[in-house]
């Protein structure tokens, strides 16, 4: 493979699609302000550990998909896989403890050794938000809230639905996993290998399974729901009541999971009928035991990560660039008075493009490839007289307008 190719399952971003991109990260940010959320950037390495720690060993991340390097110092350090396991970190090494609630929005790329596909790669980004230090039901749903809110304000093409399930609480979950251990090895023929391993370490991930065998086996696996005691039970109900008194639909999977000890209680997803088999835009739940695994003081979170390239795949359209003003000179002297108005209009305020080279014709030719809303001509004529034509490039109209007026005669552009 050339060294002049991206590396499989990345791409380089660009017009339209940076465009999208920004609009993604740029509307769920201004939602998530509204909510109270203030943006977080940690860095995109860490100490391996942090993920190791917080992923557990037996996910499909720490297991398949890390980015994991040797530095010239002897470090192991990983690109983040995920955005949670920095955000605790960061609470924890700056000692956020005493600050909570904490609510948190961060935005960015994400690195995962995968087989590259549609809405699948190896450099993704993601938008995500987390709530530190609520035990409590209203964070479930506020982050839940937060989610529906900036999926429609981004108004995507198909039908997301939100699936919700719970994992209860440790004692739940360890009554649960018994039964299920009990259930798929009276049926381990039927698992794929991956699942047989997952029965010892991790059975909760086999309901996730992608596999048809595994599929089949899960179909009438014993549902968490069943199992679920009184504390976890009342929990599920307030997270339910407090959606339907908010009117966010919801539909109950008992096969939901997050396979890793620390998650508990909430876990949603948003999935879409429009893309296919990555058909989930948005993933989230609460971690109350992540922080303190860490080796950080109790502390209870919950929060979601969306995946961006997937919900730019679903944006139905995208507003138009802003449109700008071609500044357009025939001759060197023009050309001079040319650059004095593109500078003056720029500082004030105005997007101005002014071509570098070419005749008039090719100057109007690239002043409507760039969709300039207006062109300013300067010709000797305009010169001697101080005025710019002004063309209308939608509809051909156009007038003279004296150079110290420009700014005022153009201020619908700006
Ligand atoms: P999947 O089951 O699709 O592999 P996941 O459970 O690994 O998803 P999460 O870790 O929950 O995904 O990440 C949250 C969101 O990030 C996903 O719902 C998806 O939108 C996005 N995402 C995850 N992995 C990728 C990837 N490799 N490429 C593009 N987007 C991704
Ligand atoms: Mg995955």
């Amino acid at each position: 493979m050339s060294s002049l190719q991206p590396l499989k399952g990345t791409h380089d971003l660009m017009f339209d699609d940076i465009r999208r991109h920004r609009l993604v990260e740029e509307t769920a940010f201004e939602v998530a302000s509204r909510y109270g959320f203030s943006e977080i950037a940690t860095p995109v390495f860490e100490f391996t550990d942090v993920f190791k720690r917080t992923l557990g060993d037996t996910s499909d991340i720490v297991t398949k998909e890390m980015y994991t390097f040797e530095t010239k110092g002897g470090d192991s350090i990983t690109l983040r896989p995920e955005g949670t396991a920095g955000v605790a970190r960061a609470f924890i090494s700056g000692g956020l403890a005493q600050q909570t609630p904490l609510k948190f929005f961060y935005r960015g790329p994400m690195f995962r050794y995968e087989r590259p596909q549609k809405g699948r790669q190896r450099q993704f980004h993601q938008i995500g938000a987390e709530i530190l230090g609520v035990p409590t039901p209203q964070a479930d749903v506020e982050v839940i809230a937060l989610a529906a809110h900036v999926l429609k304000e981004l108004k995507l093409t198909g039908n997301v639905t939100l699936e919700l399930n719970s994992l209860g609480d440790i004692e739940s979950r360890a009554a649960y996993r018994d039964e299920l251990v009990k259930y798929f090895s009276a049926r381990k023929d039927q698992l794929s290998q991956d699942s047989r391993d997952r029965l010892e370490r991790n059975p909760l991930r086999i309901l996730d399974s992608k596999d048809p065998g595994d599929k089949a086996a899960v179909a009438d696996a014993p549902s968490f729901t069943d199992h679920l005691n009184e504390l976890s039970r009342d929990f599920f109900k307030a997270v339910q009541d407090c959606l339907a008194a908010q009117d966010i639909a919801f539909k109950v999977t008992p096969a939901l999971v997050r396979g890793l000890d620390y998650y508990g209680h909430t876990a949603f997803e948003f999935t879409t009928d429009a893309l296919g088999a990555q058909g989930t835009v948005l993933a989230g739940g609460r971690y109350d035991g992540l922080i303190k695994q860490m080796g950080g003081p109790q502390t209870p979170g919950i929060g979601w990560a969306a995946g961006i390239e997937r919900l730019s795949m679903l944006l139905s359209d995208l507003p138009p660039a802003k449109r700008p003003i071609a500044v357009i000179p025939i001759g060197e002297e023009e050309a001079k008075i040319a650059l004095d108005i593109t500078a003056k209009l720029r500082h004030a305020g105005f997007t101005v493009d002014m071509g570098y080279s070419g005749n008039m014709g090719k100057r109007m030719t690239r002043a409507n490839k760039i969709k300039a809303v207006v062109a300013l001509i300067i010709g000797s004529d305009e010169v001697r007289d101080g005025v710019a034509t002004v063309r209308n490039l939608d509809t051909g109209d156009q007038v003279k307008v004296p150079f110290a007026d420009l700014a005022r005669h153009l201020s619908g552009h700006r």
